[in-house]
């Protein structure tokens, strides 16, 4: 293998190195010899004393010398598999794709055929690559590269360019279809759950698209660029994708704000909890509230959840707020009806960090709630991203005497097999079916199946987001008894009078 140019390391630079090294030190020697051993060592005559030292000296620096370039592997072949590739993936590395984006950009001014720029991101990898430990995060990279390289056209350039984010050269002459089909089959295999040696792992995955010359011929403002539409894509939720468009960068310099104002908020104390009734029908009462953050920014005024929880899950922010949230909710319920209970909506993120059922623990301590009074809404991803250890939070939880909702139910997972795993006391119907109740009969259809899935699992049902008189009427023909949403009060702050509970006039039914 042919050795590097590198002045430093070519041979006859190693000879003079070692050489002057041994010289110096043995010029050096007899200089010392002058001042210090000159009487003579144990009746050794002074010269013969020198001469030892001096050789000592130059044999110990040639010898370092030679051991500063020991060991070292110097083929062409080596630096470039050091510098140019991902070692856990053997995609280029992340300086190494930015030279081979500079490269397509040019080549396509050039012939003006386009190229596609595709950023593929793992979502929350770091917090996944920190619940499981490295080595399975380790693991997971490996087995998402290759069904990323499966997936693709033999011919394309991958790049590992962040811990769990990939890039794609992608040009338009490789296409045999439209981008959103490429896209869309790219997400739906890559989120396909991971068999690792010890579990099974699901994975969120983003997709961010910029189409080369039209967005840039800068490698680093492409890749910016392909970010950007990534984060949008991200912000619409699980599984998307989205192509670069000028006006990203201003949700962009959103997003960053929020960012950064949401430390500055919860230390502020701009958080506040409302509460929201359930009203089952049967018992003809509010049995529960759920709780539901507020932020109230003093100048931007209301930021609504949807805006900052997700934000806050990616920069870990979640942690305390979350914790902040459980704890003023169990709080909050003395000031509840005894008969009812608070419902506290966790984070996937939350619920995975390492000590969740440790805090739920100190805080029911803490606050005194009884535990049959705590209900925790979970999302149906938030249980699938680690099963077993999901499944084993849950039966802890339960064996607490906290009781479980899936929230949004029907919308995360086909595969209802988890159902059976889980333990859990109660599905939530997702909004999305009750708004479209009045116009779309398969929500009909839809309820009534959840409806029935429920009692065949012996677990409640709830329906969430009621407005009107005619959704309630069709959830309770479909067998639907409990209900939440605006037609029986809006989310609204706990308020005293005299010692007593009133709640703020929040509008709806009452039934408080
Ligand atoms: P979610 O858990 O599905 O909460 C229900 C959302 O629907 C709430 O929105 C509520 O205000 C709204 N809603 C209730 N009834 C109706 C109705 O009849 N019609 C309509 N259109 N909407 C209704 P909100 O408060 O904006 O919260 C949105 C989401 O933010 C929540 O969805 C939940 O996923 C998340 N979130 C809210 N508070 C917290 C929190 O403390 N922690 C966490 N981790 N997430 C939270
Ligand atoms: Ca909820
Ligand atoms: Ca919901």
């Amino acid at each position: 293998m042919p050795a590097v140019s590198h002045p430093s390391r070519s041979p006859v630079f190693r000879l003079i190195t070692i050489a002057s090294s041994g010289l110096g030190s043995f010029i050096l020697g007899l200089w010392g010899l002058q001042f210090g051993f000159g009487d003579g060592v144990v009746g050794l005559p002074a010269e013969v004393v020198g001469a030892v030292i001096a050789g000592l000296c130059a044999l110990a620096a040639g010898g370092a010398a030679m051991s500063f370039f020991a060991g070292v592997d110097e083929s062409v072949d080596y630096v470039v598999k050091e510098t140019h590739f991902d070692k856990l993936t053997g995609f280029l590395s992340r300086p190494a794709m930015i030279g081979k984006i500079a490269e397509a950009a040019q080549e396509t001014k050039r012939t003006g055929e386009p190229v596609f720029l595709i950023d593929i991101d793992i979502g929350r990898f770091k917090q996944i690559n920190e619940s499981i430990g490295y080595a399975k995060g380790d693991e997971l990279v490996r087995a998402f590269a290759q069904r990323l390289k499966a997936a693709l056209p033999d011919k394309v350039v991958i790049g590992r360019i962040g811990a769990g984010e990939f890039a794609v050269l992608y040009p338009d002459a490789y296409f045999n279809m439209s981008m959103d089909v490429i896209a869309e089959r790219l997400i739906a295999e890559l989120m396909e759950p991971y068999d690792l040696t010890a579990h099974q792992q699901s994975v969120n995955v983003s997709i961010g698209v910029v189409a080369m010359p039209k967005d840039g011929d800068d490698p680093v403002l492409l890749l910016r660029r392909s970010n950007l539409a990534l984060q949008n894509a991200r912000a619409a939720g699980i599984g998307n994708w989205a192509v670069f468009h000028p006006e990203i960068g201003k949700v962009a310099d959103y997003r960053q704000w929020v960012e950064a104002e949401l430390n500055v908020a919860f230390e502020r104390g701009d958080f506040d909890l409302h509460y929201q009734p359930q009203i089952d029908l049967l018992k003809g009462r509010t049995v529960g509230y759920e709780a539901l953050i507020r932020w109230k920014h003093p100048e931007r005024g209301m930021i609504p959840p949807m805006e900052f929880i997700p934000i806050a899950e990616e920069t870990g922010m979640i942690g305390p707020i979350g914790e902040w949230v459980l704890r003023k909710a169990c709080a909050d319920a003395r000031h509840l009806p005894d008969d009812c209970f608070v419902a506290v909506n966790i984070s996937a993120v939350q619920f995975m960090t390492k000590d969740f059922v440790g805090l739920v623990g100190d805080v029911i301590r803490e606050t005194g709630i009884k535990p049959e009074r705590l209900e925790l809404e979970l999302t149906e991803t938030a249980m699938m991203q680690d099963r077993e250890r999901a499944a084993a939070i849950l039966k802890q939880l339960t064996e607490m005497g906290i009781s479980v909702a899936v929230d949004d139910f029907g919308t995360g997972y086909s595969n209802l097999s988890y159902l059976i795993d889980f333990s859990f006391h109660k599905l939530k119907i997702d909004r999305s079916f009750v708004s479209r109740l009045d116009t779309d009969p398969n929500s009909g259809a839809v309820v009534s199946t959840i409806v029935g899935l429920s009692r065949a699992l012996g677990v409640h049902a709830i329906a969430e987001g009621v407005e009107t008189e005619s959704q309630a009427t069709l959830l309770r023909a479909a067998g639907c008894e409990v209900f939440q949403g605006f037609l029986f009060g809006h989310p609204a702050p706990l308020r005293m009078e005299n010692g007593a509970l009133k709640r703020a006039a929040g509008g709806g039914q009452g039934f408080h």
